[in-house]
């Protein structure tokens, strides 16, 4: 990591926000309506961390064992950081992720609902939850389908005692996205639920007019990533 490139971080990251405030007046929403998370899956801490430095402190995660192998240092040395999951979890994983992470993005299904609920009380943790919606009912992703989102929500709450901030949602690659970000905010609507996760770096600002509260914007802040294996 050289100083140049720490400088690009932090200035990507300048352009984003800005991005994003005029993505947020050009839709008449307030200034701050709209959390940005830093979305640092494959790289490393010492890529992270200049963008710390630089003011950022909400930042996304999409595997447990890699946010194992960096999050825990530098959450130790910046105790306001907010880590949320994005990616898919496992219920073998819940314990780790409870233990690590401030939000997670994926509740999808009545086991990882009921063993989430378990583990907080366990840990007396309180950790944020969206639930992920399929929006594009693709077989290969995780996320209930839109249909069977109002009931699940309402299991979450009533039967599992969980508090459920949004929904979430990743639209199908190579389709327009904004029919997928219009029906996550009308689910959200019906459910009652006021937090909307959903657009990526390609996409972010037509989610900020559909009404996203929270962007996940990866690649735009921290550089083009290598594939992951
Ligand atoms: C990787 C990822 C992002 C960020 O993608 P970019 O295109 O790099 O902004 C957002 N959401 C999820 C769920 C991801 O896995």
């Amino acid at each position: 990591m050289t100083e140049q490139d720490d400088r690009a971080a932090a200035e990507r990251l300048v352009e984003v926000h800005a991005r994003i405030e005029a993505a947020e007046a050009e839709a008449d929403r307030p200034r701050g309506a709209v959390s940005l998370i830093a979305v640092s899956k494959t790289f490393s801490a010492d890529v992270i961390e200049p963008v710390i430095h630089a003011g950022q402190r909400v930042f996304g995660e999409n595997r447990v064992q890699e946010s194992l192998g960096k999050w825990p240092a530098l959450k130790e040395r910046y105790p306001d950081i907010e880590l949320h999951l994005i990616g898919p979890l496992q219920t073998n994983k819940v314990k780790e992720a409870v233990g690590l992470y401030d939000a997670i993005q994926s509740v999808d299904r009545d086991k990882l609902a009921r063993v989430l609920a378990k583990e907080m009380d366990a840990q007396d943790r309180r950790l944020r939850l969206f639930v992920q919606v399929n929006t594009g009912a693709e077989p290969q992703k995780s996320g209930i389908l839109p249909q069977e989102t109002a009931a699940f929500v309402r299991r979450c709450q009533d039967e599992y005692g969980l508090e459920i901030a949004g929904l979430m949602c990743l639209p199908p690659a190579g389709e327009p996205p904004a029919p997928h970000f219009a029906l996550l905010a009308k689910l959200a609507g019906e459910a009652g639920l006021t937090g909307l996760s959903m657009g990526m770096s390609a996409d972010y600002e037509i989610a900020i007019a559909h009404g996203a509260t929270h962007v996940r914007v990866g690649s735009a802040v921290f550089g083009a990533r290598a594939k992951q294996t």
